[in-house]
């Protein structure tokens, strides 16, 4: 596995693939690697010539009152499971290497990220917009993997691979859960014994949220309230945000609409906070199912 820290290894490794004509897979992380991210690994592993993994805590995609300073990370143990995980490439650009100075461009995504976490965290999608076509130009991948725990970033990188005329595929990938059903995330070691067994509300409620939709005359505020007040009912938990939106545009239906009559996918999308960490979880709730049943 060939690990590069700067720009121009990178270009130097990938151009020789290139010349080979091999197809490229990129997954872009902050490391701190999980089963969720080696989901997206040997996915990216398994379908391309080579595949390129970047690890980069982005600077710019945190709030000033956020989490940077003390995002984990292991190094060493991101780089034995790429390995294990069938990676070719590794890249690990450090903040001065992908900012030498500060940048006065910013990919900014409208609309998609009115909501959820571009409502919670003003500037975050902007951050996340500029690295990823920062990573797409360098790296020039024929695919990019990205996970579902993250639906609302999924929405707004293909709206802009879409807008900016990027030349890749946007392949998304189920979200990786623990047996008790908690989605996993590299912010989960930072809760408690307590908060980890109260965390596993949000994916009960995701799940009793999908037959709830499946009532006769459920409505959209009506879900929104119930999964509201089942998450209240664990003490610890502090909810930013339930919504249920169209997916993926990510508009809110009429509030007072039955969820049976949609006719495309919906949405529903929770962030939640256990002391000081900020939990996200979400679960598409396909209307046709919902037709099925009703
Ligand atoms: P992060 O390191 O948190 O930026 O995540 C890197 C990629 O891994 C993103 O595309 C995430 O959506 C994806 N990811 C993180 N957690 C999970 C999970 N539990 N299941 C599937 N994908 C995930």
């Amino acid at each position: 596995m060939i690990i590069c820290r700067t720009k121009h290894e990178l270009k130097q490794h990938l151009s020789s693939f290139r010349n080979e004509n091999k197809g490229i897979g990129f997954v872009p992380t902050m490391g701190f690697l999980h089963e969720g991210h080696a989901s997206l690994l040997r996915q990216a592993a398994a379908e391309n010539n080579i595949s390129v993994l970047s690890i980069f805590v982005n600077p710019l995609q945190f709030g000033p009152n956020e989490d940077l300073d003390r995002y984990p990370r292991d190094e060493e143990r991101d780089l034995a499971l790429a390995e294990a995980c069938g990676i070719d490439l590794v890249f690990i650009p450090s903040v001065q290497e992908m900012y030498p100075e500060r940048p006065l461009t910013s990919v900014i995504v409208n609309q998609v990220t009115d909501r959820l976490c571009g409502a919670s965290r003003p500037g975050h999608f902007d951050g996340v917009g500029t690295v990823v076509s920062k990573l797409f130009h360098l790296v020039s991948p024929d695919r990019a993997y990205f996970g579902m725990k993250d639906a609302q970033q999924v929405a707004v990188i293909q709206q802009m691979v879409n807008d900016l005329n990027f030349s890749v595929q946007i392949v998304p990938s189920p979200i990786i859960r623990e047996p008790d059903g908690l989605a996993l995330s590299s912010r989960n070691v930072f809760l408690n014994a307590e908060q980890r067994v109260q965390a596993v509300v949000l994916s009960k409620s995701l799940e009793q949220a999908s037959k709830w939709a499946n009532e006769p005359e459920m409505t959209i505020e009506r879900l929104e309230t119930l999964v509201k007040e089942q998450i209240s009912k664990a003490g610890e938990a502090e909810i930013d945000y339930v919504e249920l939106l169209k997916y993926p545009s990510l508009q809110a239906p009429d509030a007072n609409s039955a969820i049976a009559t949609f006719s495309q996918p919906l949405i529903l999308a929770l962030a939640v906070k256990f002391g000081a960490t900020r939990l996200i979880d979400n679960r598409i709730i396909e209307t046709s199912e919902v037709n099925l049943h009703v």
